[in-house]
């Protein structure tokens, strides 16, 4: 088998946030030898597409925020599942890591005093998410993009790692193909950082870019780490409806963070019927209180309740939907026009103002959007150490979207941003006192690379076989059918054997290496495949709901079942489910919770 070899200290998997901001903490060493790869183009990771803005604790607007606060909210929002020494860290350092993206050359939206704009998001008691209108992503990935590239890393784009290797217990290498030629590289490295962002685009409706297929969580999976908490797929609620061309596009939820409101086709401003118990403390019972927090009078007012957390927004949607109040595409109308001029709306929400223009038609600033839930980003993912974001394998280190422990049941918006900033810089910090503690490059067995291969080469120019687009169609359905919002035990199980069938298929394409789409397909659908079946797995195992996964036959929390991780792992050809009992949360945490749930 032909291909070529590099070696590095360390290889980076993925250049969204988390990649580069591991990458510019790696970089930072020069005796180090550091490499990006993406399959995408650099600049054009799937971060580049966040709106809304970041969470930090950086107290610029109303109210006394702290790194206490921050905790707390997050604990709550993510229903007290989340690793609390993920929370703790994040909520300590969040603020931190925003003030130094703006030093490496962020511009932020400002106070009136100068300071970094901070707006409203669900489940954040403070106005905490630092942004750039609602291109908050693209200003992340430019300014962190610059920096990395002038520490001097060396970057490879559009190509695709399809299979890690190990050394004895260590990671040691990753195989990887040019999308545009389909040659093969191998990278031998000491240690590696999986950033490889989401898994979205295991369902039909959702929010992700092309690039939101779950390699980075079956690549690990495949090489023996857990994955854990794959049973929480958020499903963002506001998406749009509406042309089905776009129907599951992200409507930011800045949106409401803006004062819109969500109302049924009778008119009724329904979320004041979906307040939890557990967030009326937090939340107006009134359109009188709610509309004054909007206006700013934020000290003694409690926020609307479109401002609660996503996986109560989305369920209010459906059930309107299912009582047959909902919008004329079977959604809700979100409305911001009657509650801020054109201008606050223009300014505030540009992407959101020209998005429904040019693909729904719709002046945003004069008429209502329709909106509904859409899948948006996988909570679960590899589990690692909460300090040094490494995952099982000695080596294999996992930040971003790919990794699990933050968020728990349920991710607050924003929140994703600083983890990138966060965890980010600590896998780039730990991999390389990893590589610089490495003595020599662990070694990769040549059979194992050229098995990988031929695995690669199986489909091209098969004579029978599905066509993969059909496979992932087919796929995408299930998942949208069996393991969607609204969960059930016989349904996840047609779903499970719906999927295995699907792993059995054999995939034919056409038989050339170069710019093939198909074959391109296939390997995504081994990553998608392997995701599929560890959240319907995972969901099947936990009898209970809670935040975004949600079991109509068991309908309320489980005390037991709120007090572990489900784990999966690879046992030979079997995916093995296993509960693993959550961290004890110290007692000085627990306080500080009691201390804001009063
Ligand atoms: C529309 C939208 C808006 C959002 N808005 C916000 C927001 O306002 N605030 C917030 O906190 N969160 C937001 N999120 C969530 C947030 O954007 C993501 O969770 C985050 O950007 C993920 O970053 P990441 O670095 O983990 O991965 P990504 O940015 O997804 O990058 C993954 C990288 O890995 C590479 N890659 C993947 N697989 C491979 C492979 N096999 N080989 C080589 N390279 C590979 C990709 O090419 C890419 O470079 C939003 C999400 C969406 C969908």
């Amino acid at each position: 088998m032909n291909y070529e070899t590099h070696n590095y200290d360390i290889l980076i998997v993925g250049a969204g946030g988390a990649g580069l901001r591991a990458a510019i903490e790696a970089t930072n060493d020069k005796s180090v030898k550091v490499a990006v790869v993406c399959k995408s183009l650099l600049g054009k990771a799937h971060t580049v597409m966040a709106e809304g803005g970041m969470a930090a604790s950086l107290d610029n607007m109303e109210g006394e925020d702290n790194w206490e606060v921050h905790f707390r909210d997050t604990m709550k929002g993510g229903k007290f599942l989340s690793n609390w020494e993920m929370v703790e860290i994040h909520a300590k350092e969040s603020a931190e890591r925003v003030r130094e993206l703006e030093e490496f050359g962020a511009v932020f939206d400002r106070t009136e005093d100068g300071d970094i704009h901070q707006r409203p998001f669900g489940g954040h008691t403070f106005a905490r998410l630092a942004h750039v209108a609602d291109r908050t992503g693209l200003e992340m990935i430019r300014t962190l993009q610059d920096k990395a590239v002038h520490q001097g890393i060396d970057v490879f784009m559009e190509y695709r790692i399809t299979k890690l290797f190990k050394d004895g217990d260590r990671i040691s290498g990753a195989l990887c193909y040019n999308r545009n030629d389909g040659k093969f590289t191998l990278f031998q490295a000491k240690a590696i950082i999986l950033a490889t962002g989401g898994c979205g685009k295991c369902f039909a409706v959702q929010t992700n870019s092309w690039e939101g297929t779950g390699d980075g969580h079956a690549l690990a999976y495949e090489v023996g780490a857990e994955l854990m908490d794959m049973e929480f797929m958020q499903f963002h609620p506001t998406g749009m409806v509406w042309p089905l061309s776009v129907k599951g596009v992200l409507v930011t939820e800045g949106v409401r963070g803006e004062g819109g409101i969500l109302k049924n086709s009778r008119g009724e401003r329904f979320m004041f019927n979906y307040i939890p118990d557990s967030f009326k403390n937090d939340v107006a019972d009134n359109e009188e209180e709610a509309n004054a927090w909007v206006k700013g009078d934020r000290q003694k007012n409690r926020k609307p309740p479109e401002l609660l957390t996503r996986d109560v927004v989305a369920k209010a949607i459906l059930e309107e939907v299912k009582a047959d109040r909902g919008s004329k595409h079977g959604g809700a109308y979100l409305d911001i026009a009657s509650e801020q001029s054109p201008d606050y709306i223009k300014k505030r929400l540009p992407s959101m103002y020209h998005q429904f223009m040019r693909l729904a038609d719709v002046d945003i600033t004069k008429d209502p959007m329709e909106v509904g839930p859409t899948a948006h980003y996988i909570m679960g993912g590899i589990k690692v150490n909460p300090q040094t974001t490494e995952s099982k394998i000695k080596g294999l280190f996992a930040s971003g979207e790919v990794a699990a422990g933050l968020h728990g049941a349920n991710r607050l918006g924003g929140n994703s941003l600083t983890d990138l900033l966060v965890f980010g810089k600590r896998s780039g910090e730990y991999a390389l006192k990893y590589a610089k503690n490495c003595e020599k490059t662990p070694s990769v067995s040549k059979e194992e690379v050229d098995r990988a291969i031929e695995e690669l080469l199986k489909p091209l120019g098969k004579e029978e076989g599905e066509n993969p687009f059909t496979v992932q169609s087919e796929l995408k359905e299930t998942m949208g059918k069996y393991c969607g919002i609204i969960r059930e035990e016989k349904e996840i199980e047609k779903g499970i054997k719906i999927i295995e069938e699907l792993m059995k298929k054999e995939v034919a394409v056409p038989d050339h290496r170069d710019l093939n789409t198909a074959w391109h397909a296939y390997v995504s659908l081994k990553s998608l495949l392997t995701v599929s079946l560890a959240l319907a797995k995972s969901a099947l195992a936990r009898k209970e709901s809670r935040g975004a996964h949600t079991r109509s036959d068991y309908p309320g929390y489980d005390e037991a079942l709120g007090k572990v991780n489900i784990i999966l792992n690879k046992s030979g050809e079997d995916m093995k489910v296993s509960k693993n009992p959550l961290p004890q949360l110290p007692e000085n945490l627990q306080k500080i919770i009691d201390k804001y749930e009063q």
